[in-house]
Order: structure tokens, then C-alpha cells, then sequence
């Protein structure tokens, strides 16, 4: 299975780390060995002095797909969820300075965090749900998707011409602004509406 994720997906964001605002979705992968195992702490890496928290809406790809039209994209899924997209904000400057791929910055082990998963039936409208990231129990990120620039069907039809989607892939939808470093012994944990997700430590 693959982890496909987007970046630049909320307004907020972009401007907070003086991004351009995208014409296209901008997209990356994560490799199956970037999931942090469920019940384990994230180990901050040795090569980063800067990791971030970035708290995104998840979507579970439940059939095989390619070239989905908008329209047909929401037969793809039933659950929905919430996870981190870790990401060495020093490692990818430098690599994103240069032009590089930023799977060094991204993709290393533990970087993907995946809360447990809801039935997307629990909601009225998935394009009206708030999610949250608390440190320390400390609210530090909040989001709607209705602000996200690509909704979950546009994201699974762009992203479908260019892979085929299997069953138990999993798509990051992108980080609201807040974005911001973590320490050791930092905990998080991660809401859609109420419903807390993830709880994880930091070392
Ligand atoms: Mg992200």
C-alpha cells in the first residue's frame, strides 16, 4: 500500500510558510515504512533539528481505481480519519532550495502518523468537518475541510490519473496553518469534531 499526500491544500497554510498558491495539487508518496506503529512513540530523527507536526484529514482508498471521475470518486471510500504528515522543515528547505524531491524531509520511518478510522455514514457533510491537533493540551492546529482548495473527490480524481488506487491506500489531504516543531515528550492528539483519534508521544 501507498501513503499519497498533498500539500499546499489550505490557504492558511501556504501563507504561513510564503508558499505560492498551486494550479495543480501538489502531490508526494510515502513508502509503507513511514507509518508509525500503532501504540509507539515518534522518535524525533537524528538528521532534523525542526520536525514539525502537521495534523491532516486521511481518506481509505476500499477499491482499486484509476482515471475515477469526481463524480464516482466517492464510491472509492467509507472511512475517513486523521493522522501527522511529519515533515524535517530544515531538511526540506534545503531540499525544496536546491529543487530536490522531499521524500528525505517527508518519508523517513515513523513520519506518518494514521488515527483510527470513522465511517464516512457518521457525517452529514465531509466538506463541513472541523479537526484539531492539540499539544500538550494546548489547541496548536485547527481545520474545516470546506477550506481545503481540493476536496476529497477532486483530490481522488487528480490523483488517479497518475496512479491506481488500491484498496488500503491511504490519501493525506493536507495540512490548516499552525504547523510548528515538536520536542521530546511533547503529546499529541488529534479530533475530528470531538472525537479523539490519535494520542502519541514524542521522544
Ligand atoms: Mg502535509
Amino acid at each position: 500500500m501507498k501513503l499519497i499526500c498533498i500539500g499546499r491544500n489550505y490557504t492558511d497554510h501556504i501563507n504561513e510558510l510564503e508558499n505560492e498558491k498551486p494550479t495543480d495539487p501538489v502531490v508526494f508518496l510515502k513508502p509503507d515504512t513511514s507509518i508509525l506503529l500503532k501504540k509507539q512513540p515518534f522518535f524525533i530523527p537524528d538528521f532534523s533539528n525542526d520536525v514539525h507536526h502537521e495534523v491532516e484529514m486521511l481518506v481509505k482508498i476500499n477499491k482499486v481505481g484509476k482515471h475515477i471521475a469526481k463524480k464516482f470518486a466517492h464510491k472509492y471510500y467509507d472511512d475517513i480519519g486523521l493522522g501527522i504528515d511529519f515533515t524535517a522543515r530544515d531538511l526540506q528547505a534545503q531540499l525544496k532550495a536546491k529543487g530536490l524531491p522531499w521524500e528525505k524531509a517527508k518519508a523517513f520511518d515513523g513520519a506518518a502518523v494514521i488515527g483510527e478510522w470513522l465511517n464516512k455514514k457518521n457525517f452529514d457533510d465531509l466538506n463541513n468537518l472541523n479537526f484539531s491537533l492539540l499539544k500538550n493540551d494546548e489547541l496548536v492546529q485547527k481545520g474545516n475541510t470546506s477550506l481545503m482548495l481540493w476536496k476529497i473527490d477532486e483530490i481522488i480524481e487528480y490523483v488517479s490519473k497518475y496512479f491506481t488506487l488500491k484498496i488500503g491506500d491511504i490519501i493525506f489531504t493536507g495540512t490548516p496553518a499552525g504547523v510548528g516543531k515538536v520536542f521530546a515528550n511533547d503529546r499529541l492528539k488529534g479530533f475530528i469534531e470531538d472525537k479523539q483519534l490519535f494520542s502519541i508521544t514524542v521522544k
